[in-house]
């Protein structure tokens, strides 16, 4: 080989491996960027709250929403609430299954995609675009009816949901979810978060003892779920300032109450709206509430 040749050859090499070099530099300091924004977000929200010793925020993969319409952050988003389902003569908060299935066939038929909570957050806090046709399913309570007559349905249309638990039931009462029916939903699109230890009616106790119920009930879930609990619903909806502040001291980041109306980024994070769900109500009035963002004001 001519020493000219030689030359070219090396200086070809050089060029490649500063080229692959600059390349996988320049990803990584995307992904840097992208990382620092959640880090940022991270520390604001512990720097906000004054606790440090949370646990590690596992980033799941987003998923991409493509080849619909979507949204922004400036419009509402209806966040359903339901209790049980299942039938009791006169109950209106226990749906029987088949009206919660044709719902959820209307949602299916009709290419409604259900947020998790995680999504439902990025879109408040970072703007996140999602489906124009979003909803999102909260249960409340944690009944196990939950686990025998909704999740069959939900796992059937590949549906997200959540379950709002009161860990002091797990386990423990018979008509409610037990461990290892949580665990099992969990692994199967269906969320598990918290709704206090005992169902407390949080504006009727004292800040300390709202605290210890917001924070016992947490770091139990993430004990035996191995997850951050990020989430709460207030028992009856129920809430005082001091709530509010609990809640951001015991390290949640959004809160639903049962006030009637889409959530929207106008309210207070920890004090979100949500649409309710009777046994009473017909197709038509899921419909209505499903599409229409000022529902119970016309
Ligand atoms: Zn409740």
């Amino acid at each position: 080989m001519s020493k000219k040749y030689k030359g070219f050859l090396w200086i070809f090499i050089f060029l490649v491996i500063i080229g692959v070099s600059i390349f996988y530099l320049l990803r990584q300091y995307d992904n840097q960027q992208a990382n620092n924004t959640k880090l940022i977000q991270n520390n604001e929200t512990k720097a906000n709250k004054g606790v440090s010793d949370k646990p590690k925020i596992i980033e799941k993969k987003e998923r991409e929403f493509t080849g619909v319409n979507i949204k922004y952050n400036d419009k509402s988003v209806p966040v359903l609430m339901y209790h049980s389902i299942a039938y009791e003569e006169g109950n209106e908060l226990r749906i029987p299954k088949e009206n919660f299935r044709e719902q959820m066939k209307y949602l299916k038929d009709n290419n409604y995609t259900t947020l998790t909570l995680d999504e439902l957050y990025s879109f408040f806090i970072s703007n996140k675009p999602i489906p124009e046709k979003s909803v999102v399913i909260t249960f409340d309570d944690g009944y196990k009816d939950n686990y025998e007559n909704a999740y069959p349905t939900l796992k059937e249309f590949g549906f997200n949901a959540t379950i709002f638990v009161i860990t002091g039931a797990i386990d423990n009462e018979k008509d409610y979810l037990t461990l290892n029916q949580l665990k099992e939903m969990e692994q199967n699109g269906v969320d598990i978060e918290s709704h206090t230890v005992a169902h407390e009616q949080l504006d009727k106790i004292s800040y300390e003892k709202q605290l210890d119920t917001l924070t016992r009930s947490k770091k139990y879930l993430e004990e035996v779920l191995g997850k951050e609990i990020r989430y709460i619903a207030y028992p009856f909806g129920k809430y005082n300032t001091d709530t509010v502040k609990a809640s951001k001291y015991a390290g949640y980041n959004m809160s639903f109450t049962t006030q009637g109306g889409w959530s929207n980024k106008t309210q207070d994070i920890f004090t979100l709206n949500r649409v309710y769900i009777s046994a009473n109500y017909g197709l038509s009035e899921f419909k209505r509430r499903l599409t229409n963002p000022n529902y119970n004001t016309n």
